[in-house]
């Protein structure tokens, strides 16, 4: 009979019990003692850091890489996946990628207990064929279930990109599909403005039209969403349309959570540098930290929601900039959304500029 001990570590007869114990003190050795560890491994994620929402930056939080790079990936403010190809992990490499996350955690140990949600990366999960999707998924669950102790998670995210979204709804139910089988019960959606013409000035090559089916989707799909909006983005000129439409689109999706992330780009990118040259030319600018403060304020304000709206500080996610982060807020009744409101715009006369 075959010992599956030798399978395992690839014993031969000749090898010694000894051996087998140095193997063994190996593979122990190589466990980990935070999940943030697993991210800074090469050998088991391509994107830096293991791109992800800051809610999913969490120690309790496991994250796996199905797709590598952003199928996108034109942003013109984006770095997040600079010099990584897009790519859709084969099955059989998804499955060994989840398997070798799951060695370093081991099974039934105390990091292993402690997590309790998984978020599928990197930036477009939902692009995948759901049938992909939901077979890759079924085997995070059942892995989770195994090194857990039969527990399931409490929640399981991806992000998903306007298009991908707006044409899940094209394919009736497939939301509802994965939301049923595979248990993904929150999709974070990079909106970041609900202006066409920011949309455009930033190139996230997504019309009016999507943005509406991919509100219906959501809408129709069980799913929470978390919705990630980006003040200032566009600069001075399209301040007014960045709120009035943002606060548009998320009065008809009314989503669950909503997150503020102030834009930050990379001096070398594509928006810095044209922000930099209309602002010398006297075209455009950038907002000031009372500008962004207060273009929030009016977002929340003109949005008719009853969401957990959620602005942190910007060395979680090392991303954004949030001139005032106020954590997370639930505005499930209009005192608590005039609160928020007035709060920020104290803060923002307060302010140097
Ligand atoms: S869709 Fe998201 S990840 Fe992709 S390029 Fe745009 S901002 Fe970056």
């Amino acid at each position: 009979m075959i010992n599956p001990f030798n399978l395992l570590f690839g014993r031969t007869a000749n090898t010694s019990n000894a051996q087998v114990k140095e193997v063994v003190k190996v593979q122990a050795a190589t466990k980990v003692k935070s999940v943030d560890e697993l991210y800074k491994d090469r050998t088991l994620y391509t994107s830096q850091d293991m791109f992800s929402p800051p809610s999913e930056r969490l120690p309790h939080v496991l994250r796996f890489e199905l797709t590598e790079g952003c199928d996108w990936g034109k942003c013109t403010y984006c770095g997040g996946f600079d010099g990584i190809g897009y790519r859709e992990k084969p099955f059989e490499e998804f499955e060994q990628h989840v398997d070798r996350v799951w060695e370093k955690i081991g099974n039934s140990t105390e990091l292993a207990r402690s997590i309790t949600r998984i978020f599928v990366g990197g930036g477009n999960a939902l692009s995948v064929k759901t049938s992909r999707l939901s077979r890759a998924l079924h085997y995070v669950l059942k892995r989770f279930e195994s090194n857990t102790g039969d527990n399931t998670p409490k929640r399981i995210s991806v992000y998903g990109r306007t298009n991908a979204i707006a044409d899940k709804i094209e394919k009736l139910g497939d939301l509802k599909y994965i939301y049923k089988s595979n248990g993904i019960n929150l999709i974070y959606w990079g909106l970041e403005s609900g202006s066409q013409d920011v949309l455009n000035y930033v190139r996230k090559g997504c019309n009016r039209e999507q943005l509406e089916r991919a509100v219906q989707a959501l809408r129709h799909s069980y799913m929470d969403s978390s919705v990630m909006i980006m003040p200032g983005l566009g600069g001075f000129n399209f301040y007014e349309s960045h709120i009035n439409e943002t606060a548009k689109i998320l009065s008809e999706l009314r989503p669950r959570f909503i997150t503020f992330m102030g834009i930050n780009p990379c001096p070398t990118s594509e928006y810095a540098r044209r922000m930099n040259a209309e602002s010398v030319a006297g075209k455009n600018r950038p907002l000031t930290d009372r500008e962004m403060v207060n273009q929030m304020a009016s977002i929340i304000e003109k949005a008719n929601i009853n969401s957990k709206v959620g602005c942190f500080p910007t060395n979680i996610d090392g991303v954004g900039h949030n001139p005032l982060p106020f954590g997370s807020v639930s505005i499930g009744s209009n005192i608590a959304k005039d609160t928020l409101v007035s709060r920020l715009r104290n803060a923002a006369i307060a302010m140097k500029i």
